[in-house]
């Protein structure tokens, strides 16, 4: 196994613990393993989805939905549950069906996952990176950087995502094509743009559409110190990897902070609060449920003071709030790509990796497994699912063969 992170970690348990005459050796270039599931969902790790139905999930996979479909029949979200819970690691599925250890903990997963290792005799080598492999004489002749090699009967590769398309050259030799990597799960920059002085302000479900794209997503959106983040605005960067790259990070988001309007409904809302309660002032009331400190950030690019009641609103004022409220414009500048669940999309074409074996079209026995593949899901627990289902399926691949 060429990784050790998600994907290279449960496939080497799971080949070593189907069959024990397997010899499994695990190569990490790092001096540390299961670096990113350590530091994933703040510390906690979101291991999978509450999703129960293959169709559903497999449409949270921007890149990979009708390949993710095949791997799902052989280890879904429901195996991922037991698999965990069979070794002592109950998870908890949260209200918005992220679900995590219920230690909290993503030190229990990563427990967990080396003990099953231990149990097993997988040979985990640190500091040892694959620079070559070569087919020679029906065997796998793995190059490392202490020019030492290593011969395999079978190589997944699980190599997480390469953010330039010169690493994966040494793949590229093997005959492999590799979609273009694109970064996606970031969070849009507006710099120095008034909003970020609300850092720390979220709204529980906003409307985020990308103007000159189809691009729109509903849920909670956070205002932070740099610009726009949280799930509506991750889900947008996710859908649009490539197509933001390719306008460079420079697009114009607009921004429903009360979806449950548009312009023309909450025109009518003013009218018929005006005719019922004209003296209340406006700030008091928000028509939803916003926090009071964006309302009052809304209300003055809008040129309406605090003091004002919806009686003394003019035409002119109530559009502008109006406008703001539903359709809010910011031009957005750059990405962030830090503390988030960040991925890269696209890897290894899809078109050249069976599905039901995850086994390369190109090469007898090499395998790939996880992010090093061209597919890639939103935020949720979706990219480790991908990594534990493709990890698993090529362990009962190599243990039967
Ligand atoms: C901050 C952060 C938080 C995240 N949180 C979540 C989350 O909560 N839920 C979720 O579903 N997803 C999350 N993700 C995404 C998820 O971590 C990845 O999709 C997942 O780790 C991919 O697993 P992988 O095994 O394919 O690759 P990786 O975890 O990247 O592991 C690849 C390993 O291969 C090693 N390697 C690379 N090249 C070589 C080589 N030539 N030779 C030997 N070793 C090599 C690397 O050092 C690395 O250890 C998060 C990502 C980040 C960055």
């Amino acid at each position: 196994m060429i990784g050790g992170g998600a994907a290279g970690f449960f496939c080497a348990v799971n080949a070593a613990r189907m069959n024990r005459n397997l010899k499994v050796i695990l190569l990490e270039k790092t001096n540390k393993l299961l670096s990113k599931v350590k530091i994933s969902g703040g510390g906690r790790c979101n291991v999978t989805h509450a999703l129960f139905d293959i169709i559903e999930m497999s449409k949270r996979y921007p890149r990979g939905q009708h390949f993710v479909k095949k791997t799902f029949h052989q280890f879904f979200t429901t195996d991922t549950i037991k698999w965990f819970e069979e070794r002592g690691v109950k998870l908890k599925a949260e209200e918005d069906g992220r679900m995590f250890p219920v230690s909290d903990s993503s030190q229990t997963i990563i427990n967990c996952l080396m003990n099953e290792a231990n149990l097993y005799g997988v040979e985990i080598r640190m500091n040892t990176e694959v620079k070559k492999l070569k087919m020679e004489n029906g065997e796998w002749r793995i190059g490392l950087n202490n020019n030492q090699a290593i011969n395999a009967d079978f190589v997944c590769i699980a190599t997480g995502g390469y953010p330039k398309v010169a690493m994966f050259d040494w793949l590229r030799n093997l005959g492999h094509t590799i979609s273009e990597p694109v970064p996606s799960l970031f969070t849009f920059n507006l710099p120095k743009h008034p909003i970020t002085q609300l850092m720390g302000v979220s709204v529980e479900k906003a409307r985020v559409k990308i103007e000159g794209t189809k691009l729109l997503e509903e849920g909670p959106v956070l205002i932070t110190h740099w610009g726009l983040s949280g799930p509506a605005i991750l889900r947008c960067s996710a859908w649009g990897a490539r197509e933001l790259q390719e306008k460079n990070y420079d697009f114009k988001a607009h921004i429903n902070w009360l979806p449950q309007f548009n312009e023309h409904s909450l025109k009518e809302q003013f009218q018929s609060f005006r005719n019922t309660q004209s003296s209340k002032k406006v700030i008091n009331h928000n028509f939803g449920s916003l926090p009071t400190r964006l309302w009052q950030f809304l209300l003055e690019r809008s040129g309406v003071n605090n003091e004002l009641r919806f009686a003394d609103l003019s035409s002119k004022l109530e559009n502008a709030l109006i406008r703001n409220s539903v359709d809010y414009t910011v031009e957005v500048k750059g990405k962030t790509t830090f503390k988030e669940e960040f991925v890269t999309a696209g890897g290894i074409n899809l078109a050249e990796v069976d599905a039901n074996t995850m086994m390369s079209r190109k090469q007898q026995n090499l395998f790939f497994a996880g992010e090093i593949i061209d597919v890639d899901g939103i935020t949720g627990g979706f990219n480790f699912q991908h990594a534990w289902t493709s990890g698993w399926v090529i362990a009962k691949q190599i243990a039967s063969s």
